[in-house]
């Protein structure tokens, strides 16, 4: 049987939010089969469970954003994408804050964080979305154009093209394939990180926001280059922090899709409209299992391994 997965134990971090610009502490905790994903607001009188699902998304400006109530968390995507990626079904995320530290801007300080406490099957199975018929949504035409798809297929894979009118972003690759069989997440896709403009650090704190940014947990870029002395972590490290974002924003299915994501200029607000076009079409898609592992894609009975 393919089985859910937890932590063996809890592990820690602390962090500012990136735009709150907040300090929060964040601990992962194991969690029972069957939970899903359950962000905790300790920090409220009465704390407040957030179980991740397509509609618990509320806000996807520059973030995706999950509420309960009045409760929410902010920019839970690169977390969502570790565990997407490292396959972690169960997990309780504990935080003292409104949002989810940045920290290294990518979802490298979670993967490590993730395997430092251990991965653990647990004696459930492993229940996924298979796709089982095309699923687009679109939106704008021409220069504004911008698209997401999923297919069906067995396995998960996630390609992404990326358009900016940039000359350090188009001197770049611009589109990326990733195939989770392939075990590279951590390698390949983990530590892309999050990017912005300087022009458009000046405009978000003008509206407090990006509070938290700065070259430790961000590419910079003003109109000619990039302003990190370390420079690029990949040479195409911008297309690959859009997949690294949809695989966290698909992630808030509640449970990981069987199926090829395409997409175009794609963003938090398109990816969650498609996943909920998909719970929306009750033919596009069913839920399995794998009593036998063999039955499952490649790969997809190993944890990803680590870097
Ligand atoms: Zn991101």
């Amino acid at each position: 049987m393919l089985r859910q997965r937890t932590l063996k134990t809890l592990t820690k971090a602390v962090g500012v939010g990136l735009h709150s610009g907040q300090r929060v502490e964040l601990t992962l905790r194991p969690a029972q089969p069957d939970t899903g994903i359950v962000f905790r607001r300790t920090d409220l009188a009465v704390p407040v469970d957030i179980p991740v699902s397509a509609e618990a998304v509320t806000d996807t400006r520059l973030a995706s954003t999950i509420s309960n109530g009045g409760a929410k968390v902010h920019t839970v995507e690169h977390l969502m994408s570790a565990c997407a990626g490292l396959g972690v079904d169960n997990l309780y995320v504990d935080i003292t804050a409104e949002e989810v530290p940045i920290l290294d801007g990518s979802s490298a300080s979670f993967v490590f964080l993730l395997q430092s406490a251990g991965i653990e099957q647990q004696n459930a199975p492993r229940r996924f979305i298979r796709v089982l018929r095309p699923v687009e949504v679109r939106e704008g035409e021409g220069e504004n154009l911008k698209w997401a798809r999923l297919d069906p297929y067995h396995g998960y894979k996630l390609r992404f093209e990326i358009d900016f009118a940039h000359r350090v972003v188009d001197s770049t690759g611009q589109h990326h394939e990733f195939d989770l069989s392939s075990g590279q997440y951590s390698r390949d896709i983990a530590r892309a990180r999050t990017f912005g403009f300087t022009k458009d650090v000046e405009m978000m704190r003008s509206r407090g926001l990006g509070l938290g940014a700065g070259m430790d947990n961000a590419i910079v870029m003003d109109d000619y280059r990039v302003l990190n002395a370390e420079g690029l972590r990949y040479d195409d490290e911008f297309v690959k922090h859009k997949i690294l974002d949809a695989m966290g924003d698909l992630y808030l299915l509640g449970k990981p899709l069987l199926a090829a994501y395409s997409a175009f200029r794609s963003g938090h607000a398109m990816n969650n409209r498609l996943i909920r076009a998909l719970l929306a079409d009750q033919d596009a898609f069913e839920v399995v299992s794998f009593a036998d592992e063999r039955q499952a894609p490649a790969g997809f009975a190993v944890p990803a391994r680590a870097w």
